[in-house]
């Protein structure tokens, strides 16, 4: 029997792993692909207190190496759902049969909604972004464009009109989701140009980004925009919908906890960008997989 098994290897399960053991507890990782979760294709994190300059590769690196030695184990199986016993364990399901616990952490990330254009997956990291508060300081001075209609695109062009030359936003409507309020501070400002019923329709540039081509869904009329930076808002996908037995989920399928990083299932917990909340960052998820795994240490007594 396991004292806590985390569901995912990213920044928050890691964490998690982590202060598991420093717990004294036994903890074991069951992981969908490799270790990392979402950061580790990133070639430059400058945001992480402490750390100046790292790639994501070497960040996640540094927090495996972390918890397995200090004895986390791994496994690389993909979680297919979790059952609360009767006397408070858990037993998890997996594509490799089950495993028993006292208390889980369910720590599986989301992914970002891609445009689903080509050459999408080769220029991220080279101009194409899904994270302006990640990446926006990459491209101070430059022009750079933002995909996407609700708040988190609005905020995005926000952010990054305070120091990039020239921000168009680009959304497939006429109208936006987002706060009209937050729409409105945005058209003041000089450096902003709307592009409204418009698409991204190409990539263009060699090895990094140098232009999109917009195409008006209305008229069908091309044209080129010279942009370095392309920040992709269409929203995030959480894929949490194997654990909705046993956990609430939001509408967009996020798992319903607060900073404390308890579900409505005792014994179950929750950490980083799967659960409800505001900031999905890594140092977020981090604390998340703090708190999680001594709520998870308490809970196993
Ligand atoms: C391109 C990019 C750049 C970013 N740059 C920055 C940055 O510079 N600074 C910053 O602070 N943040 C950055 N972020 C955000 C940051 O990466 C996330 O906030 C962070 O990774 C969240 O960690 P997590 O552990 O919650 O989830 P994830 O990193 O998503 O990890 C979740 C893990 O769970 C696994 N998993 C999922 N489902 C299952 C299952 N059923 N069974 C087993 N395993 C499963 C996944 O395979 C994955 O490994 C960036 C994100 C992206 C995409």
């Amino acid at each position: 029997m396991n004292d806590i098994i985390i569901i995912g290897a990213g920044t928050a399960g890691l964490s998690a792993a982590i202060y598991a053991r420093r717990a004294g507890k036994k903890a074991l990782i069951l992981e969908a692909l490799s270790y990392g979760g979402q950061i580790i294709n990133t070639p430059e994190v400058e945001n992480y207190p402490g750390i100046k300059n790292i790639s994501g590769f070497d960040f996640a690196t540094g927090l495996y190496e972390q918890a397995a030695d200090l004895g986390a184990e791994i496994e690389y199986v993909r979680v297919t759902g979790i059952e609360s016993n009767a006397d408070g364990s858990k037993t998890v399901h997996t594509t490799d049969g089950d495993r028993e616990c006292k208390a889980v952490i369910i720590a599986t990330g989301a992914k970002n909604r891609p445009l689903g254009i080509e050459r999408e997956e080769e220029l991220t990291g080279s101009g194409v972004s899904y994270c302006a508060t990640c990446d926006g300081a990459f491209y101070k001075k430059k022009s750079v464009a933002v995909n996407g209609g609700g708040n988190t695109a609005i905020e995005d062009a926000g952010f990054l009109s305070n120091f990039c030359s020239k921000v168009y936003v680009i959304h497939r409507r006429d109208e936006f989701r987002a706060d009209v309020h937050e729409v409105e501070k945005l058209k003041a400002k000089e450096n902003v140009e709307f592009i409204l019923d418009s698409e991204v329709t190409a990539l263009l540039g060699d090895d990094e980004l140098t232009g999109i081509e917009v195409t008006n869904k209305k008229t069908g009329e091309k044209k080129e925009l010279e942009i370095s930076g392309l920040f992709i808002a269409i929203g995030q996908m959480p894929d949490n919908t194997a654990f909705a037995s046993v956990v609430d989920l939001d509408e967009k399928g996020y798992i319903i906890g607060k900073e404390d990083c308890l579900t409505n299932t005792p014994g179950v917990f929750t950490a980083g960008d799967c659960r409800t909340k505001a900031v999905r960052q890594l140092t977020t998820a981090a604390a998340d997989g703090a708190v999680a795994a001594l709520a998870a240490a308490a809970y196993c007594g």
